[in-house]
């Protein structure tokens, strides 16, 4: 068995056996990322040109009950200065990302102790009728059945719930006990059920992953059928029980992008913020190995440090316009644009 064989395979099949993917997690070579890289750099040519989506990040708020030892926002963390951005502030910002051509809007935030449903219906509803023809995806942590339903009902497109492990005994290494992997498994069941759009995904090198754990990953993904993949690098921050771990590798972040794009060619992809932290170019880089969506931030300048998930995440100074035409500018190096509308899966 070698690597270029079994990439080869899961090109043509979309799917390697678990034994398959440990193998490959655990001996691929840099020529071997290569080769997965072009294939799937192909593939998403072929399905969606040279053409990259774009969504406009919100992180309307800071407040989690959680305490993920990798997270910069985590409850125990008492150097965060906590916030939740009022609806005016959250439309403001939509508002620009629309003036510049962005028509999905993301809202991300910690889990607050008390969500607040009523609240988050209406803000959906708004931003929907504010923005025509817009798409919304959120990504608000784990919720019950009924309050994702609320929410779906109120128009709601999309969901993000990365997994963080499909091995049970890595997740429990990278977060406590109060915090179940069947519990959020079970969210992404319920997000597909109501018809969401729905992401699952990992971060890569996060301590403790093995080419097991990965192994988990993808046979998981292979079956849960996820719309969009969510992947970037761990990047420690000095203020969790992680902090001394090292970040994990460009190269594996790149090469879990490309193997994702082979097991599921219609997937929705972003080279991530945290791509980009790792690298000045990374997401151009994540955009050549397979990924086809860039999530610029949206979030008002004074609360993004606020946000800080890991160290050193990159800030946008500049005002969205140019940060656009700046990512433009980047994509047509590699002979890619940025892509009108709303990019749904399939669509
Ligand atoms: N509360 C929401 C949003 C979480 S933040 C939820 O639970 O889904 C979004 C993602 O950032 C997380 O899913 C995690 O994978 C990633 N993240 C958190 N800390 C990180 C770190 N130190 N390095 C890289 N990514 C991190």
């Amino acid at each position: 068995m070698i690597c270029r064989d079994l990439i080869t395979k899961l090109a043509a099949e979309n799917a390697l056996s678990r034994r398959e993917w440990v193998f490959l997690w655990s001996n691929y070579s840099p020529e071997d990322r290569a080769y997965a890289a072009s294939a799937a750099g192909r593939i998403a040519e072929k399905i969606f040109g040279r053409n990259v989506f774009i969504r406009g990040i919100v992180e309307f708020s800071n407040f989690c009950k959680n305490d993920c030892f990798y997270c910069g926002i985590r409850r125990s963390n008492s150097q965060v200065v906590r916030y939740n951005l009022s609806d005016e502030i959250i439309l403001e910002c939509c508002q620009s990302g629309w003036e510049n051509g962005i028509c999905t809007f993301v809202l991300q935030s910690g889990e607050a102790a008390e969500f607040d449903l009523e609240r988050m219906c209406a803000l959906v509803r708004k931003i929907k009728a504010q923005f025509a023809g817009c798409a919304v995806t959120l990504s608000l942590g784990e919720l019950s059945f009924e309050e994702y339903a609320a929410l779906r009902n109120a128009g709601a497109d999309r969901y993000l719930l990365r997994h963080e492990s499909a091995d049970p005994v890595h997740y429990r290494k990278l977060h406590p006990v109060s915090m179940k992997l069947e519990n959020r498994l079970q969210c992404l069941e319920h997000l597909h059920q109501l018809g969401f759009q729905t992401g699952c995904g990992v971060m890569l090198g996060s301590p403790f992953q093995s080419a097991e754990s990965l192994a988990e990953d993808m046979v998981f993904m292979q079956e849960f059928k996820p719309e969009m993949i969510g992947v970037g690098p761990f990047i420690p921050h000095r203020d969790t029980p992680f902090g001394k771990f090292a970040s994990g590798t460009l190269d594996s972040t790149l090469f879990m992008i490309s193997l994702c794009r082979l097991m599921h060619p219609q997937v929705l992809l972003p080279a991530t913020t945290a791509l980009g932290t790792l690298q000045a170019n990374g997401r151009v880089l994540g955009i050549s190995s397979g990924a086809n969506v860039i999530m610029p931030n949206l979030t008002p300048r004074a609360v993004q440090e606020n946000y800080n998930l890991y160290d050193n995440k990159k800030h946008t100074d500049r005002a969205i316009g140019e940060a656009v035409s700046l990512l433009q500018q980047e994509l047509s190096c590699i002979n890619y644009s940025l892509k009108a509308g709303r990019g749904d899966f399939g669509g």
